[in-house]
């Protein structure tokens, strides 16, 4: 994802398609993304201003997880927006990117290249959901026997008092008494 800054159109230079695989498996290496099922893409417009480089766009990704509560297969699909300014490396004083600005949102090229790279992986890597649940209501598997709770009851229950589950079988046994 590097692009030869004289070549950047004098209207700007658009951008649209996969994200290279190399970049989603830096971006995704070591966390529980599972890469087999996960894919993203990014449209983006480069304008040029003198030494610097404006990206404004989109990406969006689907990653593919394990479900927090009973581990199956589940996806995501995030979507972010793209915007740093490259400025060439060694022009800018360090005091100069701290103030009111935002250093996130700068980064550097080195006079030929714009590589959108590592910035991609950088928000690639934040776009990972906290919490990812196969569905909002997930069962869970049992503490007990490790049955996936959705698929069949083993008719354990969980010890902690006031439980979720708890209550709402006491519940549901107390309406069908009356
Ligand atoms: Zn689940
Ligand atoms: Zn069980």
């Amino acid at each position: 994802m590097r692009h030869k800054i004289k070549d950047i159109a004098p209207e700007g230079s658009v951008f649209s398609g996969a994200i290279e695989g190399e970049i989603l498996d830096e971006a995704w290496k070591g966390t529980e993304v599972e890469r087999a099922r996960s894919s993203g893409e990014a449209s983006y417009q480069l304008l040029r201003s003198g030494d610097e480089v404006l990206l404004h766009g989109r990406m969006k990704a689907t990653l593919g997880l394990a479900c927090d509560r009973c581990l199956g297969a589940t996806t995501a699909t995030v979507e972010a927006p793209l915007d740093v300014l490259f400025r060439r490396e060694g022009s800018v004083e360090e005091e100069d990117v701290e103030g009111d600005l935002d250093e996130a949102d700068y980064a550097e090229h080195d006079g030929t290249w714009v590589d959108v790279g590592p910035y991609l992986r950088e928000q690639l890597l934040l776009a990972i959901p906290m919490t990812h649940l196969c569905k909002a209501d997930c069962k869970g598997l049992c503490a007990t026997c490790g049955q996936d709770l959705n698929v069949a009851d083993c008719g354990h229950r969980p010890v902690g008092e006031g439980s979720a589950l708890a209550e709402q079988l006491a519940h549901w046994k107390q309406s069908h008494k009356q």
